[in-house]
């Protein structure tokens, strides 16, 4: 068990009055973390603190930030095994997920470090004879970064990485799910000298986090806020943020739909349908959640399929053995799922592998011949529990993937690559890929979704637009005319 602190003007500190709430295992309900339960004055005193050490932080040269990114990304790796117990013990996940969580976020710290020099204006041209007048990218403040559980490295540092290549000083709000695992983040960003103050950390109760969330988005110097999460909770923070009128970065739910045509490489598209469907057992944003297969192909993909996802080995992360699925992040997820299961079966769909679970460690599941009348067709599953929808050709397979509230992630597969592509191009999400899976994610992309999926892109130069305050700035050079 892990006894933790939050990070505040470069201070160790447990919350007001002592506070603190418990994250257990999802498998065995040992407690696996006791982590500060701070209060909205808590809260306060980091927003103070990134307040202050903006004054001087916001002034660096881009050599020195990118010098301490680069290695914060070093202490991040060196802490793998750290995670990887963490990751375990916190939300049940398996070490595979861990140490990829650990590659991509280490990458996603050193693009940043290299959008350092890359923050770039430009010179406009101005019909004022002799006005100099420029575009300037300046660093816009401090930003609160939120981050969920489910891909917690990649999505704690995706939080606060490019904020502060970018001058901005930054407080990093744990998940009450991983507070443990988002601590070993900041850790590495302090052991790799960041100023007292550029890099806080905050740690809540399940109930407190609104007050919190709002103390933090109320204090002047937060200019930004970014948060990944349920669409559900997205919707409060866009609120909270409207209220302030602080401009936030959303990066919401997911019901991805791998779209397979006629002609797709089967083979291919049942190892793409495996890993999306069931990487970190299906708990990823970008996660596959309906595959819209073409009926004249679709008995084959299915047996396949079905035969594929029966083969991937599920149980308890912590033991020695390799497993794909690991425990889900709770109960609550297993009943929603066993309550999608129930509901599909009963309007007609066919179950052709797994089924409904009574623990933490669910199978890999997938329902066939699901119809819009069944809540598995439009809802976020979030568990190891998939749809399979037969269509009959392509401008139904492109209304079966745009029939839906979201709109992060997609795919298409196809051997005709124009005729994939073009779908492709007709899908309403912010990310697609043609015969790759709808799970992928580079630190250089510009990763984001559209409806509700969210707004706002991280990833690359897109990062740099959300997290600087663009300025006009202009210099008379000659003497001005003036009408009076
Ligand atoms: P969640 O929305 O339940 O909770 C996330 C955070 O919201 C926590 O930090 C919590 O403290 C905070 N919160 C809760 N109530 C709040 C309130 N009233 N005001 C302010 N903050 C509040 O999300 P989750 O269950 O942790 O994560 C799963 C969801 O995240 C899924 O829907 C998934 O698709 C989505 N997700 C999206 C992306 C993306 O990049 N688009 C990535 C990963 C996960």
């Amino acid at each position: 068990m892990s006894d933790m602190s939050m990070l505040i003007n470069g201070l160790k500190v447990t919350a007001e009055k002592g506070a603190y709430f418990e994250r257990r295992n999802p498998l065995d309900g040992t407690v696996a973390t006791r982590a500060p339960a701070a209060s909205p004055a808590d809260a306060l005193m980091a927003a103070d603190a990134a307040a202050e050490a903006f004054r001087t932080w916001s002034e660096t040269g881009p050599s020195e930030r990118r010098m301490l990114l680069l290695k914060a990304a070093d202490k991040l790796e060196a802490k793998l095994p750290q995670f990887v117990e963490a990751v375990a013990a916190e939300t049940g996940a398996t070490g595979m997920w861990a140490g990829f969580n650990v590659m991509l976020a280490a990458g996603m710290i050193r693009e940043a470090a290299s959008l350092t020099t890359q923050i770039a204006g430009e010179v406009i041209p101005s019909d004022v004879p002799g006005s100099l007048s420029m575009g300037i990218r300046q660093p816009a403040g401090v930003v609160l970064g939120i981050a969920p559980w489910n891909a917690p490295i990649i999505l704690g540092v995706r939080a606060i990485a490019t904020p502060l290549a970018c001058g901005n000083t930054v407080i990093l709000k744990g998940s009450e799910n991983c507070p443990r695992t988002h601590q070993l983040i900041i850790e590495a960003f302090a052991e790799a000298g960041f100023p007292a103050g550029v890099v806080n950390y905050v740690t809540n109760a399940p109930h407190d986090a609104g007050a919190v969330v709002e103390a933090i988005v109320s204090h002047p110097a937060v200019r930004r806020v970014n948060f990944t999460g349920s669409t559900r909770v997205g919707r409060l923070i866009a609120q909270t943020c409207a209220k302030y009128l602080k401009p936030a970065v959303l990066e919401l739910g997911g019901k991805a739909p791998l779209v397979i045509l006629d002609d797709a490489d089967i083979d291919d598209a049942v190892n793409a349908a495996a890993f999306g469907c069931f990487a970190n057992s299906g708990q990823i944003c970008m996660s596959t959640e309906r595959i819209i297969v073409d009926a004249k192909i679709a008995d084959e993909f299915v047996r396949k399929f079905a035969a594929k996802a029966k083969s991937l080995p599920l149980g308890d992360p912590r033991k020695p053995e390799p497993v794909v699925l690991g425990s889900v992040i709770g109960m609550s997820t297993v009943e929603h799922c066993n309550a999608l299961i129930d509901d599909a079966l009963a309007k007609g769909a066919k179950l052709a592998c797994g089924g409904k679970a009574d623990s933490t460690l669910m199978p890999a599941t997938l329902l066939d011949h699901v119809t819009p009348k069944m809540r598995i067709y439009h809802e976020e599953t979030f568990g190891p529990v998939k749809a399979i929808v037969r269509v009959r050709g392509v401008d139904e397979a492109i209304a079966c993937a745009n029939d839906n509230e979201y709109g992060l992630s997609a795919a298409v597969f196809g051997r005709d690559i124009a005729r994939a592509f073009n779908v492709a191009r007709k899908i309403d999400s912010g990310i697609c890929h043609v015969n790759a899976p709808t799970v992928h994610d580079e630190a250089q992309m510009p990763f984001g979704g559209v409806k509700g999926s969210g707004m706002g892109r991280f990833g690359g130069r897109a990062g740099v637009y959300e997290f600087t305050e663009l300025r006009w700035i202009t210099v008379q050079t000659t003497p001005r005319h003036y009408p009076f």
